[in-house]
C-alpha cells in the first residue's frame, strides 16, 4: 500500500472534477479524500501502486468536459492518514482559487433529458448541470456559489436539492440547477402589448409557439443566456427584409441557427475541425464557404462568400428549434450600435418597434455575454470574436512570466476587452464593444469591476494604449491617480505583436521577431496614426523597421464610412488625380468624385483639418475597393469594403495571375525607414480598368501583389536584422487570403510564421499585448 498527494492544476473548481475523483477512485476501492484549494485540487489518496497509477490514467481520459488538466504532480504523503473510505472534504482553507468558467452549451444528457417525456426535464427551457448552462453570464460575485448568482431568486426543490447534494448525480454542485418546480419561466408577450391568446397557438407551450411565430414570417426578439436575440426564418425573404429595416441595419451579416448539421450542409460547407467547433462547448457561430447549391434570403449576408452558423447551445433554442426544418436568423437584439440588451423592460422599450413577439424569461442577465465567432483558416481556429464559451477561460503565461505581478490593462476603444494578469496566468474579458457609445462603456466599467474581484489586492501596475482620445486609456488614467498606481502607455501595434508571442508562448528573453501589425489605425509613437508596420519587437522594446506610405484621411472617421474619401486621397498621393482627369474620365469611380467638392477637400487635406495622415493598410484596402466598385459610397460598419472585396477573389485562382502582373509596389523611404508606396499599383489599376478587366480579376491581383510585397519587405528586412520569427497581427490578418498567402510564403523562406487562435488578431486582442509588454517591463530579468 501507498499513500500519494495528487496535486491538480488547471480549470478544476466548479467543473465537476471533485465527483469524477471521487467516482474513480470508488472504483479503484481506494481511500482518502478529494478537496478545493488555493491551487487547485488536492487529492490524498491510498492503494496499490497499481491502482493508483490507473487511477491517475483514468482521472486524465474521463476528465469531466469543462475541466482542463494542466499540472498534475504525485508525491509520497507523509501526514497523518486515517480514512476508511474516500470522501470529499470541505476545501482546507478559504483561499480558493477564483475562478469564473465560461457558459456551456447544453450537454448529451441534458440535452437527452429535455426530450424524454420520462423526465422530469422533460422541455424545461432552464435545465442545466455540472457540465453545462450558465455561468459568467448569471455570476454576481465571487465564489462562483448560487448565493452570487441570479439564480438566487430561486429557491432548490427538494428534488433538484438531492441531485444538487448527490455526487453521483451530474448535477452535483451545479450552482444553476432548476426545474418546472423550482426554477425561472419563460412566457411570451405581444410586442404591442396585447395579450397573447391561447386560441392563437393550440402549441404545446410558450417556446414551442416561437417557432410557429417565425415560419409565419414574424420577428421574435429571445431572451437567451448571455442576451437577447431577434430572430426570423432566415429562408423568408420579406421577413428578413423586415428586420433589417427595422433594425436599420442594412448590410452588416445575420448570424444563423440551424437545429443540427445536417440542415447548415444543406447552406455550406462543413470540414472536420468546423463540426467540432459547432458541437463543442463554447458553440461559436462558425463562418462557413457557401455551397451555393440551396439559397437562404438574399439579405442574409449581402456580399459575403460566407455564413455565420451555430447550433443551439440553451434548451430555450433547442426547444424553440425542435420542428424547424430550416436556419433561423439570430442577431443580437440591439438599437444602433448599442449592446445588446439583456433585461426585459431594456427589451421591451428598445426592441418594441423590431420585433412583434418576445419571449421573456425571468432569470437576469447579469453579465452581456455575446455570442463569439470564429473561423477557421488552413487547420488553425481564428477568432474573431472572443465572448460566450471561450471568456474568461485564462491563457497560459510563458516562461519567464510566472509570479508576474497584478496588472490591469484597459484595452482598445474598439471591440475592447480588457486584461487581468495574475501569478501564471491571463485572464482577458468578453468581448464588449465599442466604448465609444455610451452603454458599452457603461457596461465596460461594471464588467470591470466584476473582474477586479478578482484580485486578492489591487492591481500594481495598469496598462493603457497610448491613443489620448481611447475612453478606456482614460479611465485607466483615473484609476492610476485615484489609487496610486502605476500607469503605463503601451504602442498599439506594439500590444498587438506581443498579444500574438504571448498566445503562441514565446518567452520573455527571446530574441526579437519580426512582427506585422496591419490594421485600421493606430496611435504611433511619433503621435501620428500607424496601420500598417514592421516592427522589430520583444516585449520590452521595438524598432519601426519599415511602414506603408501615409495618406490623408479626408475628415477622419468619416473615411471609414465612405470609402471614396480613401480612393481620392489615394490617388492624389500618388499623384495620378491629374491622369485621370486627362485619361480616365470614363471611370465609374472618377465621375461620382468629379461630383464631389473636390475644391473643398483639397483645403481639407492641404491645411491637415481633421484629416490625419495615416500609414493605414485597412484604408488601403477601402480605397482599393471602392474603386473597383465595391461599397464606394458608403458602407455601414468598418471593414465592409475589404470583406466584399475579399469574397470576390478565388483563391485557388491567385497564381494564374504571373503573367500580366502589373500592380508593383514600390519601396522607398521615409524618415529613415523603408516605406512600401502604392503609387504603380494604381497605375495598373487604373489601367485595367480602363481595360473593362472584371472587379473580382483586378481584386485577385492586388491581393496576390499585396501578399508579395509583405513577403518581399521580410526578405529584405531578413538580410539587415536577425530575423527567424514573424507575427501576424491586426485587424487585416482577418483577410483569410492575406493570412494564408503571407504564411505559405513565408513558412516555404523558413521562417516561423506566428498567428492568432486564442485572442483576435484585431482591437479584441490588444489587452493581452498590453499587459504582456507591462509585465515584462516590471520583471527584474538579472
Ligand atoms: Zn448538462
Ligand atoms: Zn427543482
Amino acid at each position: 500500500m501507498k499513500i500519494e498527494e495528487i496535486r491538480v492544476r488547471g480549470t478544476v473548481q466548479g467543473v465537476g472534477f471533485r465527483p469524477t475523483v471521487y467516482r474513480l477512485a470508488k472504483a479503484y476501492r481506494l481511500r482518502g479524500d478529494v478537496c478545493n484549494d488555493g491551487q487547485g485540487v488536492l487529492i490524498r489518496v491510498s492503494g496499490s501502486e497499481e491502482d493508483l497509477t490507473k487511477f491517475v490514467t483514468k482521472l486524465q481520459q474521463e476528465c469531466p468536459p469543462l475541466a482542463k488538466i494542466q499540472e498534475l504532480s504525485r508525491t509520497s504523503y507523509e501526514g497523518e492518514f486515517n480514512f476508511d473510505d474516500f470522501v470529499i472534504s470541505s476545501s482546507v482553507s478559504n483561499v480558493i482559487k477564483t475562478e469564473i468558467v465560461p457558459d456551456a452549451a447544453t450537454c448529451p444528457q441534458c440535452l437527452q433529458e429535455i426530450f424524454d417525456p420520462f423526465s422530469r426535464f422533460y422541455r424545461y427551457p432552464f435545465t442545466n448541470c455540472t457540465h453545462c448552462g450558465p455561468r459568467l453570464s448569471i455570476i454576481r460575485a465571487i465564489p462562483y456559489d448560487r448565493h452570487n448568482t441570479s439564480m438566487s431568486a430561486f429557491t432548490m426543490c427538494p428534488e433538484c436539492a438531492k441531485e444538487y447534494h448527490d455526487v453521483e448525480n451530474h448535477r452535483f454542485h451545479a450552482q444553476p440547477v432548476a426545474c418546472h418546480v423550482c426554477g425561472p419561466k419563460a412566457w411570451l408577450e405581444r410586442a404591442d402589448g396585447k395579450p397573447v391568446t391561447a386560441s392563437m397557438f393550440s402549441m404545446m407551450d410558450d417556446v414551442d409557439a416561437v417557432c410557429t411565430l417565425l415560419q409565419k414570417g414574424q420577428i421574435v426578439a429571445i431572451k437567451g443566456l448571455g442576451g437577447i436575440h431577434l430572430a426570423c426564418d432566415a429562408t423568408q425573404e420579406i421577413a428578413v427584409q423586415k428586420l433589417r429595416q427595422r433594425k436599420k441595419r442594412y448590410h452588416k451579416p445575420f448570424a444563423l441557427m440551424a437545429r443540427d448539421i445536417s440542415i447548415i450542409e444543406e447552406y455550406c460547407t462543413v470540414n472536420a475541425k468546423e463540426k467540432e467547433l459547432l458541437t463543442s462547448s463554447a458553440a461559436p457561430i462558425v463562418l462557413l464557404p457557401v455551397l451555393g447549391r440551396k439559397q437562404l434570403a438574399s439579405l442574409v449576408a449581402p456580399g459575403q462568400n460566407t455564413l455565420g452558423f451555430m447550433l443551439p447551445y440553451t434548451p430555450l433554442h433547442y426547444l424553440i428549434l425542435k420542428r424547424m426544418n430550416r436556419p433561423i436568423v439570430l442577431t443580437s437584439g440591439n438599437i444602433a450600435d448599442e449592446p445588446q440588451c439583456i433585461n426585459n423592460d431594456e427589451a421591451r422599450e428598445k426592441l418594441g418597434k423590431i420585433a412583434d413577439y418576445f419571449l421573456f424569461h425571468n432569470r437576469e442577465i447579469v453579465n452581456r455575454v455575446d455570442d463569439s465567432v470564429v473561423r477557421v483558416v488552413g487547420d488553425t481556429v481564428q477568432i474573431i470574436r472572443r465572448a460566450r464559451g471561450y471568456a474568461p477561460a485564462t491563457i497560459n503565461l510563458p516562461l519567464g512570466f510566472h509570479n508576474v505581478p497584478q496588472i490591469l490593462a484597459m484595452g482598445s476603444e474598439l471591440k475592447n476587452t480588457f486584461c487581468l494578469l495574475r501569478e501564471k496566468e491571463a485572464i482577458v474579458s468578453q468581448h464588449l464593444g465599442d466604448l465609444e457609445n455610451v452603454a458599452a462603456y457603461n457596461a465596460y466599467q461594471n464588467t470591470l469591476n466584476l473582474y477586479l474581484n478578482l484580485f486578492d489586492r489591487k492591481p500594481e501596475a495598469i496598462a493603457i494604449d497610448k491613443h489620448p482620445e481611447y475612453l478606456s486609456s482614460k479611465l485607466g488614467k483615473q484609476l492610476a491617480s485615484a489609487n496610486q498606481i502605476k500607469l503605463y502607455s503601451i504602442q498599439h501595434h506594439h500590444a498587438h505583436i506581443a498579444a500574438c508571442m504571448a498566445e503562441n508562448s514565446i518567452p520573455l528573453n527571446s530574441l526579437p521577431v519580426l512582427g506585422i501589425a496591419l490594421d485600421g489605425l493606430g496611435y504611433g509613437e511619433d503621435s501620428k496614426l500607424w496601420g500598417g508596420e514592421f516592427l522589430l519587437a520583444d516585449y520590452r522594446q521595438f524598432q519601426r523597421l519599415a511602414t506603408f506610405k501615409p495618406v490623408a484621411m479626408i475628415g477622419g472617421e468619416q473615411a471609414i464610412y465612405q470609402p471614396w474619401r480613401n480612393t481620392y486621397a489615394h490617388l492624389l498621393a500618388a499623384k495620378l488625380w491629374d491622369t485621370c482627369q486627362q485619361q480616365y474620365t470614363e471611370l465609374e469611380f472618377f465621375k461620382f468624385l468629379k461630383q464631389k467638392p473636390l475644391k473643398l477637400l483639397n483645403q481639407i487635406i492641404e491645411k491637415r483639418i481633421n484629416s490625419p495622415s495615416v500609414s493605414s493598410v485597412g484604408r488601403l484596402f477601402d480605397a482599393v475597393a471602392a474603386a473597383i466598385g465595391i461599397c464606394l459610397e458608403e458602407c455601414s460598419y468598418e471593414g465592409q469594403a475589404a470583406i466584399e472585396m475579399e469574397s470576390l477573389v478565388d483563391i485557388n485562382n491567385l497564381n494564374n495571375y504571373k503573367e500580366t502582373n502589373n500592380y508593383h509596389f514600390e519601396v522607398g523611404f521615409l524618415d529613415n525607414i523603408y516605406c512600401i508606396e502604392p503609387d504603380l499599383m494604381w497605375q495598373g489599376l487604373l489601367d485595367d480598368l480602363q481595360q473593362q478587366i472584371p472587379q473580382k480579376t483586378i481584386a485577385a491581383k492586388f491581393h496576390k501583389n499585396l501578399v508579395n510585397t509583405i513577403v518581399e519587405m521580410v526578405k529584405l528586412l531578413r538580410q539587415e536584422n536577425l530575423i527567424d520569427r514573424v507575427v501576424l497581427t491586426g485587424g487585416v490578418f482577418q483577410n483569410c487570403i492575406l493570412l494564408e498567402q503571407v504564411t505559405k510564403h513565408l513558412q516555404s523562406l523558413e521562417i516561423n510564421v506566428l498567428t492568432h487562435s486564442l485572442v483576435p488578431a484585431n482591437d479584441g486582442g490588444l489587452s493581452l499585448g498590453q499587459a504582456m509588454i507591462t509585465a515584462a517591463q516590471l520583471i527584474n530579468t538579472y
